[in-house]
């Protein structure tokens, strides 16, 4: 069994609250959330950080940005807004190892750190 928490999720081996999913990226809710909304998006395969994007294949790299406009769209925050964030590496307080965007929204945000 993979070691990875994300990989466990996207097999189904740890809980989580999943909002939307296909054959290549899983979106479920932030555990500790910042903000009324705030979704995860991952890719099913396992890719560390946007640093090694090159390894997603052409097919989740092509869809990636529509499945997250998909997910933002289904949960209710494209008319008032959000923010796509992606931490990458130690500066970024990257905590999980398997790529991943936030996607947060449902209230006025604040300005960027
Ligand atoms: P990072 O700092 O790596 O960009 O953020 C990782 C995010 O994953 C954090 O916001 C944290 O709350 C979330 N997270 C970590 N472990 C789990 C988990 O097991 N389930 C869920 N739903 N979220 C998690
Ligand atoms: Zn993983």
């Amino acid at each position: 069994m993979s070691e990875c928490i994300f990989c466990r999720i996207s097999a189904g081996d740890v809980p989580a609250d999943v909002v939307a999913q296909d054959e290549d990226f899983v979106a479920f809710r932030d555990a500790r959330p910042l903000a009324p909304v705030h979704l995860l998006v991952i890719p099913r395969s396992h890719v560390a950080s946007l640093d090694e994007a090159e390894e997603l294949s052409a097919e989740a790299s092509a869809r990636a940005l529509a499945f997250l406009a998909a997910t933002a769209r289904s949960a209710g925050v494209a008319e008032t807004g959000y923010r796509v964030i992606t931490n990458t590496g130690p500066d970024a307080g990257q905590e999980v190892m398997h790529l991943h965007w936030h996607v947060i929204g449902g209230t006025r945000l604040g300005g960027m750190a």
